[in-house]
């Protein structure tokens, strides 16, 4: 393990614990200074003990590179380790195992921590067959969203990922905003050359309990759209449930082969079980998503799987377990 390898490795385990304060900066910055930092410097640096003198490395850090070069996995990274793995019931390990890829997740383009190339080299590691790339539309101007001249960019980019990634597959996708009449906030032609498009009401999502309705049902009919993402918008204990009718929009989901997702972030959990429930008494899909930022939060899917398990979710209904070639075509149709 080098000394970058090994800062990626603590990196990836603060994602994944979901810390985001002073402890994870300190590592991200620690790594970028390692990342910049010619080797052979480093090695001096570790034999002389002067690694403290570059910006951004302190004494743990130090240590760690230090271990690494000298050929051991650091204790730091065995004890983050242990302390952040996600716990599994054997009933949410059934639905991991059968997971083979993520259908929702962020790069650098939008906002997104990592590159589009470190979030594959994960997913690719968790076993994953593919991943859709779901970077977010224009509208979310604070979350850095692709317009139509982006979009085109990323796509070229991801035939050229492809051929070297194989056989993984990254598949083209977006987070596309629900606008407040529920169309869609992107061009029909670019949606028809998507391969999944996840839609999302980031905006507005106080509106009254019809027009929401109508919002969602409208999205959720479209031809383009595939899944329907975090349908409540609730940030617990920060933001409540938006108002609509549940049923109206599970029947549209269900009518028109929209999954619903499961939201797998720890602060959304969406939706509750009890609209899991009446989705699933519809007969919608799910797709059990991570909606990553960031490399370690590509193993977030496990707190979906801990959802999917109590709602006791029939396996062949998560479209993220099938053949890749078989949500392709399911996609294609719906
Ligand atoms: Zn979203
Ligand atoms: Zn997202």
């Amino acid at each position: 393990m080098t000394p970058e390898q090994a800062l990626d490795r603590v990196v990836h385990c603060l994602d994944r614990a979901h810390e985001t304060g002073f402890r994870t900066r300190a590592w991200v910055r620690a790594r970028d200074v390692v990342k910049a930092t010619d080797p052979d410097e480093l090695a001096e640096r570790a034999r002389e003990g002067t690694l403290t003198d570059l910006p951004g490395i302190g004494a743990a850090s130090a240590g760690l590179i230090t271990e690494a070069l000298g050929g051991e996995v650091p204790s730091y990274v065995l004890k983050v380790e242990a302390e952040t793995v996600i716990e599994l019931s054997p009933e949410a390990a059934r639905y991991r195992e059968a997971l083979r890829g993520d259908c929702h997740l962020h790069s650098t383009w939008s906002d997104g921590g990592a590159s589009i190339e470190a979030m594959a080299a994960t997913a690719i590691a968790l076993g994953h067959e593919y991943m859709v790339l779901t970077d977010h539309s224009a509208r979310l101007t604070i979350a850095h969203g692709l317009d139509r001249e982006r979009l085109l960019a990323q796509l070229d980019d991801l035939s050229e990922l492809n051929t070297r990634l194989a056989p993984f597959r990254i598949l083209a996708g977006m987070e596309v905003d629900i606008l407040e009449d529920g169309q869609l906030d992107l061009d029909d032609d670019l949606l028809g050359r998507l391969d999944v498009v996840v839609a999302s009401v980031h905006s507005k999502l106080r509106m009254e309990r019809q027009p929401m309705t109508e919002r969602m049902v409208l999205a959720a009919s479209s031809p383009h759209v595939d899944i329907l993402g975090h349908c409540t918008g609730r940030l617990i204990d920060k933001r409540p449930q938006s108002v609509f009718d549940a049923d109206y929009v599970f029947a549209a989901c269900a009518r028109f082969g929209t999954a619903v997702e499961i939201n797998s972030r720890p602060e959304r959990l969406d939706p509750p079980k009890e609209l899991l429930d009446l989705a699933l008494s519809y007969g919608c899909y799910v797709s059990i998503d991570s909606d990553a930022h960031a490399t370690g939060q590509l193993e977030w899917q496990s707190h979906g799987c801990t959802i999917a398990a109590k709602s006791e979710v029939p396996l062949e209904r998560v479209i993220n377990t099938w053949q890749r070639e078989e949500l392709l075509s399911w996609t294609d149709a719906a």
